[in-house]
C-alpha cells in the first residue's frame, strides 16, 4: 500500500509504474514537460466548465481534483527520475520568495 502522504514514496511508485509501462523508453524530458503542461491546461478547462463536477472516471473525485492529481503524479515522476530533493528545493525557494515583493513575484 502506497503512503500518499509521503511524496517520496509516491514519486518512487509513480516512476516505477511509468517505467514498467515503458513510458520512459521513448519519452524525453521535453515530452514529459509537455505532458505536464497539458494537464495544467486540463485543470484550466475544468475551472472553465465546472471544477466541482465529478470526474468521468467513476472514482468519486471532482474534475479539479483529478487534474491536480495528474499534475502531482506527473511532476513527482520527473522528480524521481531526476533524483531531485523536492522538499529541500521547495523549502529553499519558499524562503527566498518570502524576501520578495509578492506583487512583483515571478517565480
Ligand atoms: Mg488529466
Amino acid at each position: 500500500m502506497i503512503d500518499f502522504e509521503n511524496w517520496r514514496e509516491v514519486a518512487r511508485a509513480q516512476h516505477e509504474h511509468t517505467t514498467q509501462d515503458g513510458y520512459w523508453n521513448d519519452t524525453s524530458i521535453g515530452e514529459h514537460l509537455a505532458h505536464l503542461h497539458s494537464e495544467v491546461s486540463e485543470l484550466f478547462e475544468a475551472y472553465r466548465n465546472n471544477p466541482d463536477r465529478l470526474c468521468d472516471k467513476g472514482i468519486n473525485i471532482t474534475a479539479e481534483e483529478e487534474e491536480m492529481a495528474d499534475i502531482y503524479l506527473i511532476l513527482l515522476d520527473l522528480v524521481h527520475k531526476r533524483g531531485i530533493n523536492l522538499a529541500e528545493a521547495a523549502r529553499k525557494k519558499f524562503e527566498f520568495n518570502k524576501t520578495r515583493d509578492i506583487r512583483k513575484m515571478n517565480p
